[in-house]
């Protein structure tokens, strides 16, 4: 939320001259502040150091711009889509296709309608849809997952919106599985490594904690997504692209083929175009330290995050950022 703290400080003198308190002295001092949340994913995942890395910059210049800047962990993009929507949440982190149906109003957006007022920022990273196995459950193409047990995500995450649309795509319903979990990213690599179900999907950045803890832990494999079915998804939408996890980069000997997504930050239109310049300046003006902060920020390049991934129009305050710095 973004809470004018020059009204509350000017409240809080008000009642503290009435009751002869000595809070009155404090106004002053924090006239300006504002407070940015930023909308991310479980903790375990990218979005919540990518949220994290963003308002680590925004903080460090406080004293020229007076936001305060804080990332919360959430149930992921469509959780933060909506809160957005709601007002609740400033800034959110989102999957490029789940901004996509909340610009049109598609799948789980067809209820509330297009979202006129939805903003975006940048991209992030790509974010592969990840299907990752117990080893000896026998799954090594994503069709394996039928009559298995399988953590499909919690509703609210973006892995579960682009699950339920491959679902959809294969004839599958829950009933497919032997048991259709609806667990948390946090608690899948775990939960994996318990035997409480054979596979996880999760669409995340690499590389991540959230896949090298169960394949460290009990030798979990990453499985290829692969088939006619994904060919065609890509081929329809721009905001879907083939992806490799590359050999090495886990337990993997052989690089791993699916699809994905790209990270993407996004807010409303009713974000002060001031608070949106000062965050994006924040992370476009400390690029190295930013990319700095998570490895799956290695690929990223300024001109492709303005570019790229987006479907809602850019919010002024980041298009102002983007013709003074020359990007645009
Ligand atoms: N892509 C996931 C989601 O939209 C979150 C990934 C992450 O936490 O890094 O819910």
């Amino acid at each position: 939320m973004i809470i004018d703290i020059k009204s509350t400080a000017k409240r809080a003198a008000v009642l503290a001259a009435a009751s002869g308190a000595l809070f009155a002295f404090a106004a002053p001092v924090m006239a300006q502040q504002q407070f940015v949340t930023i909308g991310t994913g479980g903790v375990t995942g990218v979005y919540y150091p990518a949220g994290g890395a963003i308002c680590l910059n925004v903080n460090r210049t406080r004293a020229d711009h007076g936001i305060r800047c804080s990332a919360e962990s959430t149930g992921g993009s469509v959780f933060n889509l909506n809160s957005i929507r709601e007002g609740e949440l400033n800034i959110g982190v989102v999957q490029s296709d789940v901004q996509y149906n909340a610009v049109h109003g598609l799948d789980q957006f067809a209820d509330v309608g297009p979202y006129d007022g939805l903003r975006a920022l940048f991209s992030l990273h790509p974010e592969p849809f990840t299907v990752v196995a117990r080893p000896d459950a026998g799954v090594v193409n994503f069709e394996d997952l039928e009559g298995k047990r399988v953590n499909i995500g919690n509703p609210g995450s973006g892995q579960r919106n682009t699950m339920e649309l491959l679902m959809d795509e294969y004839g599958w319903t829950t009933d497919s599985f032997t048991l259709a979990a609806e667990l948390p990213s946090r608690e899948q690599a775990q939960s994996l490594c318990d035997n409480r179900f054979d596979a996880f999907v999760f669409t995340v950045g690499h590389p991540s904690g959230s896949i090298s803890e169960p394949v460290a832990t009990c030798d979990a494999v990453l499985v290829n997504v692969t088939g006619d079915i994904v060919d065609r998804l890509v081929d329809e939408n721009d905001y879907y692209f083939s992806a490799t996890i590359p050999a090495g980069m886990y337990n993997n000997d052989e690089d791993v083929t699916t699809f994905g997504v790209g990270a993407t930050v996004v807010s409303s239109v009713d974000t002060p175009d001031d608070v949106v310049y000062e965050v994006v300046k924040a992370v476009f003006e400390n690029f190295e330290d930013f990319k700095a902060l998570h490895p799956a920020f290695t690929v990223l390049e300024p001109e492709t995050m303005i570019s790229m991934g987006n479907s809602a129009p850019l919010h002024p305050g980041a298009v102002r950022y983007y013709e003074e710095a020359g990007l645009m």
